[in-house]
């Protein structure tokens, strides 16, 4: 089987065997009478598709909802398999409808300019993790579901429409790929460490007991200070690296990152730092590509 079953009272988690990329992400299921919310059903697999599906058996379940916290892979892939609507932020909507756009926040044309190669980066990350399309529609700005109420928090940085869904009352957040037990890659198109940095202190004035995470285990609201201090540090470390004399993103790629420099996620990260410094004014060398995202 590809995933633990725990439950947490009505909350049944579907805890991937890894955290680690590609792996699906964690399934979330909120029972109440007969209905179910489904949070990230995860890779377009056969066998995540019917895990869910005996459980909605199992419980009853006659009509059920799939939120999605974002439209990566990962996370809608088995969405298509399941009788329900979907909802996701109004930003990824058109990713769930044509995740081949999904090329613009992973800013595929970049990668490719920056490592000179010729790599097809939607269809890697389909290759790993099938996604199909699914007719998704915009989540509302409070989500009513039995006696709960969720409220999706705009949390940008990774992906542009991406939410965390928290659950006031029960001192509850689902909060998708931020806050995980390894922490989520950024991007320019995705909101970049201003973004990111953004969304962390949203999820900071939260009043918070557990985190369900999408990857890993069930956390605390302490991880926001630790992945806030893993953003300090490489932009610390990248100034260093300027400091020293590097003038190019390969330098700055493996003062980071090492020998993983060039792994596309990792191009990505260096590249939100570079924009954020470059707008606060630090001085980097000069390299552009034509339609880099330094304009964006
Ligand atoms: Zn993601
Ligand atoms: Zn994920």
């Amino acid at each position: 089987m590809m995933a633990d079953i725990i439950r947490y009272g009505e909350i049944v988690m579907l805890k991937s065997k890894t955290p680690k990329w590609p792996a699906s992400s964690n399934t979330y299921i909120l029972l109440s009478d007969s209905e179910a919310l489904i949070i990230d059903p995860g890779c377009g697999f056969d066998e995540r598709a019917k895990l869910i599906e005996k459980i909605l058996k199992d419980e009853e379940v006659k009509k059920s909802t799939v939120v999605l916290t974002h439209a990566h892979p990962d996370h809608m892939g088995a969405a298509r398999f399941l009788k329900a609507n979907v909802l996701v932020h109004e930003i990824e909507v058109k990713y769930a409808r044509n995740p081949r756009l999904l090329s613009e926040p992973f800013n595929a044309d970049l990668v490719k300019r920056i490592l000179n190669i010729d790599f097809d980066l939607v269809e890697y990350f389909m290759n790993l993790c099938p996604i199909h399309p699914v007719d998704a529609s915009q989540l509302p700005e409070k989500i009513g579901f039995g006696d709960y109420e969720i409220k999706p928090i705009l949390t940008p940085g990774h992906s542009p429409g991406h939410v965390a869904l928290y659950l006031k009352h029960e001192k509850v957040l689902f909060s998708g790929d931020l806050l995980g037990e390894i922490m989520a890659w950024y991007s320019p198109g995705g909101g970049g460490v201003e973004g990111y940095l953004e969304s962390l202190a949203k999820l900071e004035r939260l009043n918070v007991k557990t985190v369900f995470p999408s990857h890993g285990d069930v956390t605390s609201i302490e991880r926001v200070e630790k992945e806030r201090r893993v953003l300090e540090e490489r932009e610390r470390k990248i100034l260093k690296a300027i400091e020293r004399g590097i003038k190019s993103r390969e330098g700055l790629g493996r003062a980071l990152f090492g020998e993983k420099w060039s792994f596309f996620t990792n191009v990505l990260i260096l590249e939100s730092h570079l924009l954020k410094l470059g707008r606060e004014g630090t001085p980097l060398f000069n390299e552009t590509w034509e339609g880099s995202p330094r304009t964006f």
